[in-house]
């Protein structure tokens, strides 16, 4: 009996600490965020539930083709509860993303979400890296139609292996999945990070340090 409960309460611990690995669930129909309230908690505050409007649940323009005119030749276009603030609270949102021939969305990751995304147009090569000690570099080359995923909090990336454009939507597990692009964040901090640690840490000369700390 005791070896029951004791089973019990473990399977119960486990459920639990599941459910809290994406956005909490939501405590009510909706809470349509405040985005200048001044009172600050896990999230975004609720403006009266009476003052709902259909735009506070939409958006429109997915369809336009984001500017690729950057050293990357890539844009994203993020739709998430900054420019819908009905999404606070539901723990989901989406992306646009276009790609110039052979454009690049470079190494990132997203902090709170699961990734999946769908090609729309073009050929994809993408992958993620598992984290310590494997680092293993799991890759694909998507067709359009094909939809690949990309585990939360893993490095990532997109790259268009076509000769034409690419155009990929993304859904993503959280209302606010955030991004750390791996190159600005290391090299572009802002103060940047000491020269002594970048230098040591990627095994660099501190004038290459130097030299990534202009471009970032
Ligand atoms: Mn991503």
């Amino acid at each position: 009996m005791a070896t029951k409960s004791c089973l019990l309460l473990g399977m119960l611990a486990l459920t639990c600490s599941l459910a809290v690995a994406s956005d909490p669930s939501p405590l009510q129909d909706f809470c349509v965020s405040m985005p200048n309230s001044q009172v600050l908690v896990n999230g975004l505050a609720c403006k009266d539930p009476k003052l709902a409007q259909a735009d506070d649940f939409f958006f429109s323009g997915l369809d336009k083709q984001g500017n690729t005119s950057n050293p990357l030749g890539s844009k994203v276009t993020p739709v998430n509860v900054v420019q819908i603030p009905g999404l606070n609270t539901l723990g989901i949102s989406m992306a646009h993303i276009d790609f110039a021939p052979y454009g690049l969305n470079p190494p990132h990751t997203h902090p709170r979400a699961t990734e999946i995304l769908t090609v729309l147009e073009g050929t994809l090569y993408v992958g993620f890296v598992t984290s310590n000690p494997d680092n293993r570099l799991i890759t694909k080359v998507l067709q359009k139609g094909n939809v690949f995923v990309f585990p939360e909090g893993l490095i990532h990336f997109q790259r268009n292996a076509g000769y034409g454009k690419a155009v990929a939507i993304a859904a993503l597990s959280s209302q606010n999945p955030g991004v750390i692009t791996i190159a600005n964040a290391v090299f572009g901090s802002n103060p940047p990070i000491s020269h002594d640690v970048l230098a040591k840490a990627f095994q660099l000369d501190n004038k290459v340090v130097d030299y990534l700390q202009s471009i970032f």
